[in-house]
């Protein structure tokens, strides 16, 4: 069997209607896995490309922000057939505002979608992993503020450095319970989510004279590393928050 095989596995993947979501869960795809794609809106076209690449595609409808979500999704996940043996919280959301301007509604609406559900979701599908006795991998989407402090976006620094501790908690616990968890920390990448960043020309130039490789990421070239995270390649890698920055933090 190849290092980087996924087939016979599955892959649950949250926010997988669009940018890296959708990049990650056509990836493990290509390397063999059944989808699981979890999102609040229809995701209609990594349906389509999961099924060209002749893998299964099961779609969950779920606010992420509402309690109780995440064992529902995990719930309805197995329920469809799906078994629980790859995790990616890539769900997630940003508000911008100064920190002297910013709301209580900013911070509670980033925190528990990109912080509480992904702990939830990862407690849920590590009940199922273990009951199932099934190797399991699960992978967080954090950023480079898991790293750094970034500006105007304090609810967002606040949940992406909470994940990188949580990755790095949640790995101690289970390593030793054939649970795998990681977390990927892209750089810039060109999505929905950096559209106000990439349309503020000062920004934009900031930021890109800033990466050494020379240009923003684009959502596909997260699909390695989360491949790489899902497999058996990395069987012995346990708490890691591995950036793919086009080397922004060597920087
Ligand atoms: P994106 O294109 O905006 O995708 C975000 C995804 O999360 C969408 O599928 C979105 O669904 C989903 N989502 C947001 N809130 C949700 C909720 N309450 N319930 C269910 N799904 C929800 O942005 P992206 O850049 O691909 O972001 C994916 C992940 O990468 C995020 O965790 C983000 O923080 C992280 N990240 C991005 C960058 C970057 O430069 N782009 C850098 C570092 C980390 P809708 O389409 O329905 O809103």
């Amino acid at each position: 069997m190849s290092l980087f095989d996924l087939s016979g596995r599955w892959a649950v993947v949250t926010g997988a209607n669009t940018g890296i979501g959708r990049a990650i869960a056509l990836g493990l795809a290509e390397a063999g896995a059944d989808i699981v794609g979890v999102g609040r809106s229809a995701m209609t076209e990594t349906a389509a490309d999961v099924k060209a690449a002749g893998r299964r595609f099961v779609a969950i409808a779920a606010d992420l922000s509402q309690a109780g979500s995440a064992a529902a999704v995990i719930g309805k996940a197995l329920a469809a057939g799906a078994l629980p043996d790859i995790l990616v919280n890539n769900a997630g959301t940003i508000r911008r505002a100064d920190s002297l301007d910013f709301t209580e509604e900013d911070w509670d609406a980033v925190l528990d979608t990109n912080l509480k559900s992904v702990f939830f979701l990862c407690q849920a599908f590590a009940r199922a992993a273990l009951a199932a006795e099934r190797r399991a991998k699960i992978i967080n989407i954090a950023s480079m503020l898991s790293f750094q402090g970034g500006v105007r976006v304090p609810s967002y620094t606040a949940a992406k450095s909470g994940l990188a501790g949580i990755t790095r908690l949640l790995a101690n616990e289970w390593a030793a319970r054939g649970i795998n968890v990681n977390a990927i920390a892209p750089g810039y990448v060109e999505t929905n989510n950096t559209a106000a960043l990439r349309s503020d020309v000062e920004r934009n130039a900031d930021i890109l004279k800033r990466i050494p490789a020379g240009r923003w990421a684009r959502p596909e070239d997260m699909a390695g590393a989360a491949v790489f995270l899902a497999s058996p390649a990395s069987d012995y890698v346990h708490g890691a928050i591995l950036p793919v920055d086009g080397g922004w933090l060597a920087r």
